[in-house]
């Protein structure tokens, strides 16, 4: 048993105690054959939007579909520009692109490593000017509008969205969230003076449901959510080759639809997607107390703002490759999220950005290392991973022998 690998994610064991609900839903569409635009499509749209607090979810076919189509029907269009961050899956940048528009990245919140508030409205306020003809935010060098900002709440926290959505408003853009690590992540909103969930922060957020999220279907599928019919309405034609009913097409748009059996399955899954988030927090809780006083390790912050959901728990430490070598010797898989900030992608080289511009994210991604974490990860496993860690920590500190470690 000891010697037993730690697998860094392992949904299994939940996916197959509901084995019997999801034959019986996949049985049920078997029968009516629709397989594209089902009832079950709705049903889960509508428990959804129940869930996230908004008035309307679009199911589309994934997190990416959903990010750019949200940007898309919030007016983003070609040759505009789009405020986000460096360190988050190239996911969200591409859907920036394939809106048309090109992604300026910006530095992250020391700890939260998520968007910074501050550096937002700085580089907003030094870069762009809003034209008082066209009410248009126009960024001075590119000579191109800024048409909105993508936070992302990476890891299962939400970004500090109060000053963002200031920002916002005074430059008159648009805020998408990218929730697509977050469903059920709750932020608390000094202006409104309550507890709101990721995807009802924004104008629109993008959610995916890719089989390793805290929400996952059995293959690809996302969602949008909002408040705004008509961004709702604009995604439901997006999503389905620009129809607004069948062979009648207002514009051009995608085959991004969600399949009936992908909407079946988190229908199903919705139900307990509370009391796994709960566990995940429970599991961070208690790396917390494993982890908190090994020295030269850093855990996660939690503001007091933030309710996360913990998609990964992320931890830091300046030695982090030989951290991740001695892990796996010892049995512990873990992750890199990411290990390359999209500005130093070989993908954006175009854009220019040179290396120490974004200073917070490159540090971090020499810095994180994500351990294992899922609902059933045992206890006894978090102890083992500590001590490990523990171990290391010790012969790294005390013994400088483990800096030549390499296998
Ligand atoms: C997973 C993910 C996406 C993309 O979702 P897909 O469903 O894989 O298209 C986008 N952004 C972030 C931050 C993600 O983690």
């Amino acid at each position: 048993m000891d010697k037993e690998r730690i697998p860094f994610l392992d949904l299994q064991a939940m996916n197959v105690k509901m084995e019997h609900a999801f034959i019986e839903g996949f049985r049920e569409i078997l029968h009516t054959g629709r397989f594209i635009n089902g009832p079950q499509v709705e049903e889960f749209e509508n428990a959804f939007a129940l869930f996230c607090g908004t008035r309307y979810a679009v199911g589309v076919g994934s997190g990416t579909d959903a990010v750019r189509f949200a940007l898309m029907a919030v007016g983003v269009k070609q040759g505009d520009l789009v405020i986000t961050v460096p360190n988050t899956f190239i996911a969200t940048s591409e859907a920036i692109s394939q809106a048309g528009a090109t992604p300026i990245f910006i530095d992250v919140d020391e700890r939260t490593s998520n968007m910074s508030p501050q550096k937002l409205k700085t580089y907003m306020e030094e870069n762009c000017f809003k034209d008082n003809v066209t009410g248009e935010t126009i960024h001075m060098t590119i000579g191109k509008p800024v048409r909105a900002i993508v936070p992302v709440h990476l890891y299962g926290q939400t970004a500090d969205m109060d000053p963002i959505l200031e920002t916002a408003m005074q430059f008159g853009v648009h805020v998408v969230e990218d929730a697509c690590q977050a469903h059920g992540a709750k932020y608390f909103s000094q202006k409104k003076n309550t507890w709101i969930k990721a995807g009802a922060l924004g104008k629109a957020a993008g959610f995916s449901f890719y089989p390793g999220k805290n929400l996952g279907a059995f293959g690809e599928a996302g969602a949008v959510t909002t408040d705004d019919k008509e961004i709702a309405e604009t995604i439901k034609m997006l999503r389905d080759h620009g129809q607004i009913k069948k062979y009648f097409h207002e514009m051009e748009g995608y085959n991004g639809r969600l399949d009936t059996i992908q909407a079946s399955i988190l229908q199903i899954k919705m139900n307990h997607l509370e009391e796994w988030n709960e566990a995940r927090r429970a599991r961070a809780e208690n790396y917390n107390e494993l982890l908190r006083d090994i020295p030269g390790i850093t855990i996660p912050y939690e503001p007091s703002w933030s309710k996360a959901v913990y998609h990964l728990y992320v931890i830091r430490t300046k030695y982090r490759d030989i951290l991740q070598g001695y892990l796996n010797e010892k049995g512990i898989e873990t992750g890199l999220h990411y290990p390359v900030p999209l500005h130093q992608q070989k993908a954006y080289r175009s854009l220019g950005y040179k290396a120490g511009t974004l200073p917070v994210s490159e540090q971090l991604a020499k810095e994180i290392v994500s351990l294992p974490m899922f609902p059933h990860l045992l206890e006894s496993q978090q102890k083992r991973i500590s001590e490990v860690i523990g171990e290391f920590s010790l012969r790294y500190t005390y013994d400088k022998q483990i800096v030549d470690y390499k296998g």
